[in-house]
């Protein structure tokens, strides 16, 4: 490792790798850092990905992590009644994350930067404001890494950007508490997602069933912290004990915090970036952050290359960033937090209600800030939901 960079970014998941790999490729010397000895490993994900976000991402689905087709949803509301939508063609993967966030590093290695796993960052430097690199703790041993450019990919529980003198803390009320078992299940459909709502099962949230093959899936919990009588693991116990999944083997357990509010406003500062989860870049409604932070990364690490070609890694250069992001998805996922503060005033029966008047495509729609309107319109047939209902106007 070398004593500077013009890059350093910290982090190795989908956000971290794809912005090291846009910056090498537009012909910046980087370092990525990653804290875990294996990237990608443990899990903290349900592993869904769409066909239409890998491509938008220019990234080929490859069989080592492509692991299983996925044609449609099935939509439970609490009182039972299920919507259904089967495509025409296949819509999503259920993806390996370990080797795909290890494939995500392959590629930003491939196109030049250099990946280091067991890399913590501990601490950064600054001139003032400005931050000029990282402490970084490996083996056992502390050493400094100059940086023109600092990129805080450090997920969920980002520390590098409050280091940096950015304030990323989450509000109680917009972080997920999630929980997942990969479980060995008799599956009905291993092509369609399932997703089962309700307060009772999962406030503000979803329990999910990702199969991950004919009789492997991912079955997981997101609910809301503040809005809930128990643990994420409580509820999902509760659900599975009741649900055709009882008595499943667990091959592995997953847990995590998932960031659920609107995206940061600040996503840089004089010499520092935010990207992913450690900016808030995620879908509200869903929690999926995946194609989120890899298409930050993209742009995050274009401007982050540009700026050391300009000699100029001022808050305000790198302003380019988070504008750029902002028009192309920062206004989609405001769109999405505000759909999300809607969702969560509905009882079970306006959603058992909802499930009654909409089509499974109006909900898929929806999760992705699509259709607003219509719901709106929805709700303010019922008096007692124009308060929601304003949510998305
Ligand atoms: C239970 C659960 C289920 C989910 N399901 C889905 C899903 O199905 N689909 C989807 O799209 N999204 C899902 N998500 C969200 C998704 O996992 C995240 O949005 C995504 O991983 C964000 O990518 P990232 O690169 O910003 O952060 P991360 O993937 O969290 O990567 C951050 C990396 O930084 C490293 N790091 C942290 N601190 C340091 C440090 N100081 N020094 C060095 N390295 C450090 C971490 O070890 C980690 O590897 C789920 C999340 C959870 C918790």
């Amino acid at each position: 490792m070398q004593e500077s960079y013009d890059v350093v970014v910290v982090g190795a998941g989908p956000g971290g790798s794809s912005t090291a790999r846009s910056a090498a490729e537009h012909g910046a010397e980087v370092l990525l850092l990653e804290k875990r000895s294996e990237i990608g490993a443990p899990k903290r994900c349900g592993e869904g990905l769409s066909v239409r976000a890998l491509a938008e991402l220019g990234i080929e689905a490859h069989p080592r992590w492509c692991v299983n087709g996925i044609w449609g949803a099935k939509i439970v509301a609490p009182g039972g009644k299920s919507l259904e939508v089967r495509y025409p063609e296949q819509v999503g993967w259920v993806i390996e994350r370990k080797m795909f966030d290890k494939h995500l590093a392959l590629l930003a290695a491939r196109a030049g930067a250099e990946v280091r796993a067991r890399c913590e960052v501990v601490g950064v430097l600054k001139q003032g404001s400005r931050v000029t690199g990282v402490v970084v703790e490996s083996g056992g041993e502390r050493f400094e890494v100059e940086a023109k450019v600092v990129v805080a990919a450090d997920g969920v529980e980002s520390k590098v950007a409050r280091w940096a003198g950015i304030n990323s803390l989450h509000r109680l009320e917009d972080v997920d508490s999630a929980y997942q078992y990969e479980m060995v299940v008799e599956l009905e459909d291993s092509d369609m997602l399932e997703l089962y709502f309700g307060n009772s099962i999962a406030p503000r949230g979803y329990v999910w069933v990702f199969p991950k093959g004919e009789d492997v899936a991912n079955v997981g919990i997101g609910i809301g912290g503040n809005v809930s009588q128990g643990t994420a693991k409580a509820y999902l116990d509760r659900w599975i004990a009741n649900s055709r999944y009882r008595g499943g083997s667990v091959i592995e357990v997953n847990a995590g915090a998932v960031p659920v509010g609107a995206p940061l406003e600040k996503l840089v500062g004089d010499g520092i970036m935010l990207v992913g989860d450690a900016a808030h870049q995620v879908n509200a409604i869903h929690g999926g952050g995946v194609f989120e932070a890899t298409f930050a990364g993209r742009i995050a690490g274009r401007v982050a290359a540009e700026a050391v070609r300009q000699g100029d890694a001022s808050e305000r250069f790198l302003s380019r960033y988070a504008e750029e992001w902002r028009s192309l998805r920062g206004e989609a996922l405001a769109r999405i937090y505000r759909l999300r503060r809607a969702v969560e005033k509905l009882s079970d029966d306006d959603l058992n209600y909802l499930a009654e008047v909409l089509e499974p495509e109006d909900v898929v729609a929806f999760a992705n800030g699509e259709r607003l309107g219509k719901l709106a319109k929805i709700l303010m047939r019922k008096p007692h939901l124009i308060l929601a209902a304003k949510e998305l106007m």
